[in-house]
């Protein structure tokens, strides 16, 4: 079975970079006034006429600026405040250097999205990037992602606190897929997000429970891994460390488009500062990190992000034809 049928972009984020843990939590929202986009815009298309050709991956430019072309990585935060914390990664071309992005002086274009190939100038800063300009591809009119989508859920307990005092695996397979951890099926009426995103798709998309075709949905661990949380939000090595820990007990992770992450609970971590982190779109595969699993509703979330979706109220463009059935972000806060 192929399941990377509908990947369109270069791999997510494989690196874990220990600076980037912490900066989360110094991010202001991502601001979208459209005067500013307006204001972006003009300023972008003088400067992408007196740019060179973008052939050169790391170029130098006027001052200390410097031209980076790569792959973008976005993450969103929804933190228990209902804020919305956007975080931007540029995988530079041909390198393993990985920029973190700030929007101090432009705002982030309302369309920037995880797997763009964009061309940014910039002031380097260690392994951030003052983003000056940024050029984006042109709109290739996309359609939504819909047909059968593959997921893996891993539950990952930490020494100290643990995702497996608060939920069973039960209970996660019955969150995502109306499912037991055995397969059996839960009552009629069981809400779950397979049922939310069929519903919401009229039918055309569909998250897999079983994809290893083993007869039970794809909910693993608890895996226990060599960290304890001392306050630090360290979810990148959390999740390297749970995903060897996954492919030593014989996952293949491969087969997998979604892998989503049940950690502690977010108060159990308070250094995290959110209920549910996950990349913005999906490239070969992305990232959904749960840390409030008591509902369905943090998972068709968070996996709506990976889908592209933006939140309700975002301003237009909005990309998606499913962007529209986004469930607010408050709605998970009330669980
Ligand atoms: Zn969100």
């Amino acid at each position: 079975m192929s399941t990377l049928a509908h990947c369109e972009y270069a791999p997510c984020r494989t690196s874990s970079k220990q600076e980037n843990f912490s900066l989360l939590s110094k991010f202001s929202p991502a601001s979208s006034h459209p005067l500013k986009y307006l204001l972006f815009l003009a300023t972008l298309l003088v400067l992408a006429s007196l740019l060179a050709a973008p052939g050169t991956a790391y170029s130098k430019s006027h001052d200390e600026s410097v031209v980076v072309t790569g792959t973008m990585e976005v993450i969103v935060a929804d933190t228990p405040q209902g804020q919305v914390i956007m975080t931007y990664f540029l995988h530079e071309d041909n390198s393993t250097q990985i920029y973190e992005l700030l929007f101090t002086t432009i705002s982030p274009p309302e369309n920037l999205t995880g797997g763009q190939q964009v061309t940014v100038t910039g002031i380097p800063e260690g392994n951030q990037l003052q983003v000056e300009t940024i050029e984006l591809p042109k709109p290739n009119g996309k359609l939504p992602v819909v047909g059968d989508r593959y997921a893996v859920v891993i539950m990952v307990d930490l020494q100290n606190v643990k995702a497996s005092t608060r939920y069973t695996r039960d209970q996660i397979a019955t969150a995502m897929y109306a499912l037991d951890s055995n397969g059996v099926p839960a009552p009629a009426g069981t809400r779950s997000v397979r049922e939310l995103y069929q519903q919401a798709s009229l039918g055309q998309l569909n998250f897999t429970p079983d994809t290893d075709n083993n007869g039970k949905p794809d909910v693993f661990g608890p895996f226990t891994i060599n960290y304890s949380y001392t306050g630090t939000c360290d979810y990148q090595n959390w999740t390297a460390a749970a995903e060897a820990a996954a492919q030593q007990a014989g996952i293949d992770l491969n087969l997998y488009q979604h892998r989503v992450f049940v950690l502690p609970r977010y108060s159990d971590i308070p250094g995290c500062g959110w209920q549910g982190l996950a990349n913005v779109g999906c490239t070969s595969f992305c990232r959904t990190w749960i840390a409030q699993a008591e509902t369905p509703m943090t998972y068709a979330h968070e996996l709506g992000h990976n889908l592209e979706m933006g939140h309700a109220g975002t301003p237009a463009p909005i990309r998606r034809t499913m962007a529209r059935l986004i469930i607010p972000t408050a709605t998970i806060l009330t669980p």
